[in-house]
């Protein structure tokens, strides 16, 4: 029977493809997914230590599901830190972060700012890349927050991105 310092809850938002599910599985799991159905949204679970809490962290992996019910919404009121994620390989979605998801959530919450990170998943496909790192530090300033680039294949900055996420999360805890 544990008991925690915190309870978590991190929204995993941005465009079909970017990485969404494959970044929290392997954060969740330590596994790299090749292939995972897009239309599936999943709540994951972890518990971690971050300076001597014991933290469970909720993981919500957002995604459209085939009939429409719009879920937006209802994933916004599940979210304490919104992590904002668009493929480097991908110029839509990155495009979309600002268009599309930073927008929708900032209206349903009705506020002038609140807690999130960028993220520019698929840094190990620097080869393909059609967003420079320039573009990812410019948009987080523009947005007021951090800019992370991350592989969920390698797995690279993963445990960054959430140690960051769960920072915020604790600070907007305290906040309220
Ligand atoms: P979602 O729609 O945002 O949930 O995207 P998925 O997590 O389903 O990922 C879409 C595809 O991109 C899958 O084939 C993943 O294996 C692949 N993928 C996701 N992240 C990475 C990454 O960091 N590097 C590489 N090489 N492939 C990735
Ligand atoms: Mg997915």
């Amino acid at each position: 029977n544990k008991s925690f310092d915190y309870e978590l809850r991190i929204g995993i938002f941005g465009a079909g493809g970017v990485g969404k599910s494959t970044i929290t599985i392997k954060f969740t799991h330590n596994i790299f997914i090749e292939e995972y159905d897009p239309t599936i949204e999943d709540e994951y679970i972890k518990e971690i230590e971050l300076n001597d809490k014991k933290i469970l962290l909720k993981v919500l992996d957002t995604a459209y599901p085939e009939e429409f019910c719009d879920p937006f919404p209802r994933w916004v009121e599940f979210s304490q830190v919104f992590v904002l994620v668009y493929s480097i390989i991908d110029k839509y979605s990155f495009g979309e972060i600002l268009n599309y998801h930073y927008k929708r959530i900032k209206n349903i919450l009705n506020v002038q700012d609140y807690p999130k990170i960028l993220i520019g998943n698929k840094s190990d496909l620097f080869t393909k890349r059609e967003v420079k790192t320039k573009k990812g530090k410019e948009l987080a300033k523009q947005l007021n927050c951090k800019y992370i680039e991350t592989s969920a294949k390698t797995g690279e900055n993963l445990n960054q991105l959430f140690y960051e996420a769960s920072l915020l999360a604790i600070q907007e805890l305290k906040n309220k």
